[in-house]
């Protein structure tokens, strides 16, 4: 069942949302070379924290840290770890937080030091394929509506959409319906409704769609070692259009 969201709720949800895009700027800042994906763990925290709210992926299905961490080949739920960053790699930041009852959910992914044009060509694409994606996630419209500009999108630029993990609805679950597929035929799935929240979230690869995951359970990585690139946020659907609120 998808779970519509009145007024008030939303309004909860944009101060979720608003810890998150803080957290996600900060930590944008502080990337850089010689420093590990725990240090950038532990400084997600504390700012989370410092606001009042609670990271909503710790201990989720028992994941062990604050953030995901995903570097290059990394698609998503990358465990924070001693992996230095070095210059020229990229890295995905996956971010939740909880405040008021409510969650927001957000990821970006960031340049450590100076990258090669093919990496910053992908982050930019699954950046743009979002607001692609965004701009159908209005009433009236079908869910795939949304999943289908993504796709169409990212393909234009030769680049593939992993199907493995898809967006979700969000609220008081971090996770809820409906799913939110980066990919298919337009005009299928539920109809848009205002007080509808979606985490949509294209995670785009420079080689095949296909992923594995590794012996830890958990860091999806792509089959060919190509570099993955995510990008998230928590959207409103409103009667007067879409409301992002993790940016
Ligand atoms: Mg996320
Ligand atoms: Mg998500």
């Amino acid at each position: 069942m998808i779970i519509i969201k009145r007024d008030m709720e939303v309004e909860y949800m944009r101060h979720a949302g608003k810890v998150v895009s803080n957290t996600l700027v900060a930590l944008q800042e502080v990337v850089k070379p010689g420093m590990t994906t725990a240090e950038l763990d532990r400084i997600a925290e504390d700012i989370i924290l410092k606001q009042g709210a609670i990271p909503s992926f710790k201990g989720y299905h028992g994941f062990p840290a604050s953030i995901c961490a995903s570097v290059n080949n990394e698609v998503v739920h990358g465990i924070p770890s001693k992996r230095v960053l070095e210059e020229g790699d990229i890295i995905s930041i996956d971010c939740g937080a909880y405040l008021k009852g409510y969650h927001g959910d957000a990821a970006r992914t960031v340049p450590v030091g100076r990258v090669t044009g093919e990496a910053l060509e992908l982050i930019k694409v699954t950046e743009q394929s979002f607001f692609e994606g965004v701009k159908k996630a209005v009433v009236g419209n079908r869910l795939t509506d949304i999943s289908n500009a993504i796709q169409i999108y990212v393909e234009k630029f030769g680049f593939s959409v992993v199907r493995t993990f898809v967006g979700h609805g969000i609220g008081k679950d971090m996770h809820e319906e409906p799913n939110v597929p980066n990919y298919g035929a337009p005009g299928r799935g539920p109809k848009l409704v205002a007080g509808m929240v979606l985490a949509i979230e294209p995670m785009v690869n420079r080689g095949s769609q296909h992923v594995s995951i590794e012996s830890n359970g958990w860091t999806a990585v792509t089959i060919d070692g190509s570099l993955s690139a995510h990008y998230e946020n928590t959207v409103a659907i409103l009667d007067n259009g879409p409301e992002i609120l993790t940016i």
